[in-house]
């Protein structure tokens, strides 16, 4: 096992075509009354906690009744989301699925997810896809920490414990569609893949410094050779 493969999910693996966002704004209404500024904010590459917390202190709210109430936004939303993600709704992005199938069958590779979505959230999406969440031995979520840049670390010290192996620096591959995507692993070192796939073109994600930029991850050779660190 010498690489764990850490993918995100939205813009990366899928879309939801603005369904998970609707079903977050309905479940932070039911909960706080308000769901923040509906237009110029984005959620790319934001953790779920962190979305809920920016739009809530966007409307006003002081961080102890976001506190308070946050609990009981999570199983709203995800109760929002499943009707929502119909087969219309959700799309599976060029050449994810071969990257998922060749990174789960690859002997060397350990596939999992690095997601700002709750844990919860990150299932149902990718069901929805037509993808098995078992396929994903490892996962960091918005669930875990608020904070992206937390997110590597908890995958590499998850893998240490389910695997009994230890994956450092480069070994540790990020897969992602944001700038927040390039920089979360920056504290360790990890080798970082992007795809403008989703909100930022290649030129917005080539400006972050990532050691790779693909406009989609339909060229599965080039990836795999990305994740490995053999084309440059
Ligand atoms: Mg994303």
């Amino acid at each position: 096992l010498r690489y764990l493969v850490l993918l995100d999910i939205d813009g990366t693996i899928l879309t939801t075509n603005g369904a998970a966002a609707a079903a977050f704004r309905s479940a932070l209404e039911q909960v706080f009354g308000t769901s923040g500024p509906t237009d110029g904010y984005s959620f790319a590459g934001k953790t779920d906690p962190q979305i809920a917390r920016d739009l809530l202190r966007i409307a006003g709210l002081p961080d102890s009744e976001i506190d308070h109430g946050l609990p009981e936004v999570w199983p709203r939303y995800v109760e929002e989301l499943a009707p929502r993600l119909t087969r219309q709704a959700v799309r599976l992005l060029p050449g994810a699925r071969e990257l998922i199938e060749h990174a789960h069958a690859e002997p060397n590779w350990v596939l999992g997810l690095l997601t700002g979505n709750v844990r919860e959230g990150a299932r149902l999406k990718l069901e929805a896809a037509g993808i098995d969440f078992a396929l994903f031995r490892i996962g960091a979520f918005g669930s875990d920490h608020a904070e992206r840049g937390e997110l590597p670390a908890l995958a590499a010290r998850a893998a240490e414990e389910q695997l009994s192996r230890r994956f450092h620096g480069k070994s540790i591959v990020v897969i992602g569609d944001t700038p927040h995507d390039i920089s979360c692993g920056e504290k360790l070192g990890v080798r970082t893949i992007a795809v403008a796939s989703g909100s930022y073109s290649v030129d917005d994600l080539e400006a972050c410094g990532p050691d790779h930029v693909f406009a989609t991850l339909e060229d599965t050779v080039a990836v795999r050779k990305a994740v490995e660190g053999l084309n440059g």
